[in-house]
Parts: structure tokens; C-alpha cells; sequence
């Protein structure tokens, strides 16, 4: 018997007469529901382990290793309480488990899943009586309170949002003006990190014996997920989590907004929490980390940073995902849905298919919006074939050795430049959610399809995200180890002229682009002829999975 099934049967308290609750994988918490509330003792959970699930995409190891760990810690942390644990290993959609456990448990009661494909998913058994959804309490706001600060919205607008919803909670605010006179240091926080503060190191956890277990099991039935796997970099009990927070609340959060939108290869996160993955399972409470940093001693500008980014950005892109039923329902028209769940480029850079075993009646992948109409596949590069482009190789290896980077690595390199490349949103959307351990449909799609590709036009934001190599320059480090010169032969910069030229007509009348566009039609014919060369050039170049050097593009 396994060290996990062994402690948890010592730990198990009888059953019976219990009222049970199915607890998903991204609810991992006492402190919401009714886990916080009722007597453990009248209680009983059910987690599931489910490969089904797994087979969908190429998820990281880093992911299903974080996953299962925190799962399976859960699930002895609960017993220990009291709580009733039904732990099943399954190997098809949730609702086929669940129902089989039905007849012996009677109904069961679940927290409404965040994600998307898991309604989907439960949708049926709850119409057929075996499930009750009731209201998840982990979210900070309501969607009421997003209706009310939308008014005539979509489009939609974080920052409209984020204005109302702290006028409306008052949260930061004294006798209803902004703490510090404004609602956002955003403008502020823009430095560029050169090594000083030196950036904190990382913590690490324990490696215990149901972490061990976790290993053998995704060595022996998962190793053909992507990534590294690094049990070290793991927080996988309750105090692993708070261990985790104490790091960020004391060693990041300090200098969390100047350097916010800084990025270097010495360190991924910089000044970053780390903690998205955590709160996305719930490990963290979004609610307890927001009342822990309204209470301790911080600068304004960091402060007010990372409560724009939980209470606002966090909130906002879940309320946009459920308004738009996973960008189903647009008001420029709807998109084409996916049929097959996407695996983000892996079955070409592998050279074989993912195997995504049988996917039962439930096979949807999403919706495939491209306002700018990009369509290439994603290259190799993403995958970890180097590019020569340094920027991308430095955040892609530490993106599969980590199953993390920060947000500015992720918006102005990883889908600036998918962009730039005319690569299909929906597959660089899929590549995010497989590459990432804190990605589920409903922070990934509108993280990228929304915002990181402009592939829903002006839903959500204003214009795209796009930048040349100044930009990356500016605010981070690779260019001075990097083949290129950000000031000279940089084909980056390239890309970004060819990128606005060939959407001139899309873009020319966007206020916010005004000057830029000004700017571009002052360009030199010869100039944007060259770029155009520039961007087929690298694009099938990097299609083709080259390294590419200086010598393979155009001269000035
Ligand atoms: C293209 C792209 C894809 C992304 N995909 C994901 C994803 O799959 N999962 C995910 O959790 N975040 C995603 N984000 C948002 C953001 O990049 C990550 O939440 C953040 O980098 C996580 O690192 P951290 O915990 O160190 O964050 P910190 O910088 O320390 O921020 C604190 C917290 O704020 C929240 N947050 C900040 N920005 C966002 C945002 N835009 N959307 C949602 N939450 C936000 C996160 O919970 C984060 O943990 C994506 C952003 C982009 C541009
Ligand atoms: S020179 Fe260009 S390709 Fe190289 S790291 Fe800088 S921006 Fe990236």
C-alpha cells in the first residue's frame, strides 16, 4: 500500500451519515464553503485524480506535480480535521465519477468550478439531480459589482473596474478618497532592475514521502507530460503555502511596484509573489492575502501595485470570461470553436500526436477568436529549440524549467513576439495553459486571447500589446548577452514596423496609436520594405526551427 493510501486510512474517520461535497482541484481550501463552516465531523469530501484530465494537453510536469501533491496533502490535512475523505482515481470526465458514487454517498454538493470546462463538464449531472452547485466563495467580488462598473461596457475596462470596486469596498480608501491621492502609482512603478536590490532568492520545500509518491506516479504514467519537474520548488502542504506568502510578503512585496514591469535573466520572478498558482487552487485565499498586505507596512506605490493586480486584474479577466461565456459570446460576432482541446504546437515540435485518449463526449477546445487575423503555427522556439533571440530563449528555458515567469516576460516577450509572427492566438493560448502550472481557461484565455494578442479586438484592451527591442531593452537585461544589438540589427524592431504596417488600416484609427502610426507612414519606403523581408525572413526561420544570426537577415 502506498505511503499516501496508508496514512490516509489511519487517519480516516468513519464515514457514515456524512453529507458530502466533491472538492475539484482548484478549491483546495477550508477557509471557503462549507469546509469553513460545518462541523468536520458531519463532513466528508471527494477529491479526484483523474488522468482523464491530464490527457487533455501537454501539461507541465511542474502543473500535475503541484497538483497531485497539494491534492493528496489536502486530503490528509482534511482527515486529520475530522473530514470524511472519498479519494477516486479516475480515468474519465468528472461527472462519470461522481455519478458512480451517487447511489452510496447521495447528493453531493460543489463549490461552482472556476473553470469553464469543468461546468461544462458537471453540467449534465447537476441537470440530472446527482450534483448541487452552490456559490464559490473565493472570488473577491461579485458580478453584480462588474455589471455596475461596466455600465455601457463591453468593451470592458480593468481600469474602470478597479476604480469602482475600490470606491465601492473601500479597500485603500480614507473618507472616500484614495489613500495617497490617487488610485494608481502604476506610472511609477517602471524601473528597470541592474542587479541592485539584489533580487531574493527563491525559497525551496521539503520533500516528503507523498511528494516522493507523486514523482514515481507522474515518472511511471506521466512522463511524457513536457517540462522539468522539481520537487524542491514545490510548496505542497498548507504550511508549505504560508511559507511561501511569509517569503513574498517580506522579501518581494517591498519592492514589488518600482520594479514591477522590470525582467532579467538572472531571476524570473524578480520582485514577483510567485503565488498564482497557489491562489489558483486555493491553497492561498485571495481574501486573506489582501487583508494580510492592507495591514503590514509597505510602500504606497508596492502596495497599491499588488492590489491592482488580485483586485483588479485577477477579478476582472474571471467576470470578462464568465460574461463572455469563454469568449464564446462576443459582440463583434462569435468565433469558431476548437474542436479537440489544443496541445500549444507540441505534436509538431515532438514529431508525434499528444495522446489525448478518448475525450468522451466533452472534446470542445475553446474559442478561437483573431481579430488581427493571425494564423501561423507556433514555433519551435517555444517549445525550447533556440531561436538565437535571447530575450525568447532565456524566458522559454526558465518557463519549462519552472512552469513559471512573470507577467511582462509573459505579455511583452512570449506573446509580443508570437504576435508579431502572426502566430494563431488560440494556439499560443493553448501553449500558455500547458506551459504554465498556474493556468486554467478562465485566467489564460482572456490573459491571451484578450489582452496578450488583441485577438478580441478592443474587448479589453484599449490596443495591443506589441513592442520592439527598445522596449525589451529598456526594461530588461538579455540584450547584452544576446547575438543581437537592440539599437542596431535587432530584428525585433523590424518585426514591430512590419507588424503595424501590415494592420495599418485596423490600427490607423486608434487614438492611442496616433503617434506611432504617425510615425510609420513617415518610414522610408525602402525602410518598410526591408522589414517586411525582416518578418518573413524570421518567421520561417523560426518556423523551420533555426538559430538565427545576424548574417541571415537583410543588411541596412
Ligand atoms: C499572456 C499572459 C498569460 C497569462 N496567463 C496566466 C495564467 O495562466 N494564470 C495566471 O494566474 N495568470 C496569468 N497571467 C497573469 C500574470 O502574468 C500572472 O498571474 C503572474 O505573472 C503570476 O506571477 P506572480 O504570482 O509572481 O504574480 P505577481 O506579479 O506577484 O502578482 C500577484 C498576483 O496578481 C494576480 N494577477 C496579476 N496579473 C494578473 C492577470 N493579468 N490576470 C490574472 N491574475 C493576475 C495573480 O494572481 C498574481 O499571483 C498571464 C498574463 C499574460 C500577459
Ligand atoms: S537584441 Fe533583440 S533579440 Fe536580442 S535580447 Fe535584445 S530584444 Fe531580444
Amino acid at each position: 500500500m502506498s505511503v499516501f493510501r496508508r496514512l490516509l486510512s489511519k487517519r480516516q474517520p468513519d464515514p457514515s451519515g456524512r453529507r458530502w461535497l466533491f472538492v475539484p482541484y482548484d478549491q483546495l481550501s477550508d477557509n471557503m464553503g462549507p469546509l469553513s463552516r460545518e462541523d468536520p465531523r458531519t463532513l466528508g469530501i471527494v477529491l479526484v485524480e483523474n488522468t482523464w484530465k491530464a490527457a487533455r494537453r501537454p501539461y507541465h510536469k511542474q502543473k500535475l506535480g503541484l497538483i497531485l501533491t497539494n491534492l493528496r496533502h489536502f486530503a490528509l490535512e482534511q482527515a486529520e480535521r475530522g473530514v470524511a475523505v472519498r479519494h477516486v482515481v479516475a480515468n474519465a470526465p468528472y461527472r462519470t465519477a461522481l455519478k458512480q458514487l451517487g447511489p452510496e454517498l447521495g447528493s453531493i454538493r460543489v463549490m461552482m468550478p472556476a473553470e469553464r470546462e469543468l461546468r461544462v463538464d458537471l453540467q449534465p449531472l447537476v441537470d440530472a439531480g446527482g450534483l448541487e452547485f452552490i456559490s464559490h466563495e473565493g472570488w473577491l467580488t461579485t458580478s453584480e459589482q462588474f455589471g455596475r462598473s461596466a455600465k455601457k461596457a463591453p468593451p470592458w475596462r480593468m481600469d474602470a473596474f478597479y476604480r469602482y470596486v475600490r470606491r465601492d469596498t473601500g479597500i485603500l480608501m480614507e473618507k472616500g478618497k484614495p489613500v495617497g491621492g490617487k488610485l494608481s502609482f502604476d506610472v511609477e512603478n517602471r524601473l528597470a532592475w541592474r542587479g541592485d536590490p539584489p533580487a531574493p532568492e527563491v525559497p525551496t520545500f521539503p520533500v516528503d514521502p507523498i511528494k516522493r509518491e507523486v514523482v514515481e506516479l507522474i515518472e511511471s504514467r506521466l512522463n511524457h507530460h513536457p517540462g522539468q519537474l522539481d520537487l524542491h520548488r514545490i510548496p505542497g502542504t498548507k504550511s508549505d503555502a504560508q511559507q511561501l506568502w511569509s517569503w513574498a510578503k517580506s522579501k518581494c512585496l517591498p519592492n514589488f511596484g518600482p520594479y514591477q514591469d522590470a525582467m532579467s535573466k538572472g531571476s524570473s520572478s524578480l520582485f514577483h509573489t510567485r503565488i498564482s498558482a497557489l491562489l489558483n487552487i486555493h491553497r492561498l485565499l485571495p481574501v486573506d492575502i489582501m487583508d494580510d498586505v492592507l495591514g503590514i507596512d509597505l510602500p504606497l506605490p508596492s502596495k497599491e501595485g499588488f492590489i491592482r493586480q488580485v483586485l483588479g486584474w485577477r477579478e476582472f479577466v474571471h467576470h470578462v470570461h464568465v460574461a463572455t461565456d469563454g469568449f464564446r459570446n462576443l459582440p463583434s460576432g462569435d468565433p469558431s470553436i476548437v474542436s479537440l482541446p489544443g496541445d500549444g504546437g507540441y505534436a509538431r515540435w515532438a514529431g508525434k500526436p499528444w495522446p489525448h485518449k478518448s475525450l468522451g463526449d466533452h472534446p470542445d477546445g475553446g474559442a478561437k477568436p483573431s481579430f488581427l487575423g493571425g494564423a501561423s503555427p507556433l514555433p519551435p522556439a517555444y517549445w525550447g529549440e533556440k531561436s538565437g533571440l535571447n530575450c525568447l530563449d532565456q524566458i522559454v528555458s526558465d518557463v519549462w524549467n519552472e512552469g513559471y515567469g512573470h507577467h511582462i516576460t509573459r505579455l511583452m516577450v512570449l506573446a509580443n513576439l508570437a504576435t508579431l509572427l502572426e502566430v494563431s492566438p488560440r494556439e499560443l493560448t493553448d501553449w500558455f495553459w500547458v506551459a504554465y502550472a498556474d493556468a486554467y481557461d478562465w485566467v489564460v484565455e482572456p490573459n491571451v486571447l484578450g489582452m496578450g494578442t488583441f485577438a478580441t479586438g478592443d474587448l479589453m484592451t484599449t490596443k495591443p500589446y506589441v513592442a520592439g527591442a527598445a522596449y525589451i531593452n529598456r526594461m530588461g537585461d538579455y540584450c547584452e548577452t544576446c547575438l543581437f544589438d537592440p539599437k542596431g540589427n535587432c530584428p525585433i524592431a523590424d518585426l514591430y514596423w512590419a507588424f503595424l504596417a501590415r494592420h495599418e488600416s485596423l490600427l490607423k484609427s486608434n487614438p492611442r496609436l496616433r503617434m506611432i502610426m504617425a510615425t510609420l507612414r513617415k518610414r522610408k519606403a525602402s525602410l518598410r520594405s526591408r522589414d517586411e523581408v525582416v518578418f518573413h525572413t524570421v518567421r520561417n526561420g523560426l518556423m523551420e526551427g533555426l538559430l538565427l544570426s545576424p548574417r541571415d537577415l537583410p543588411g541596412r
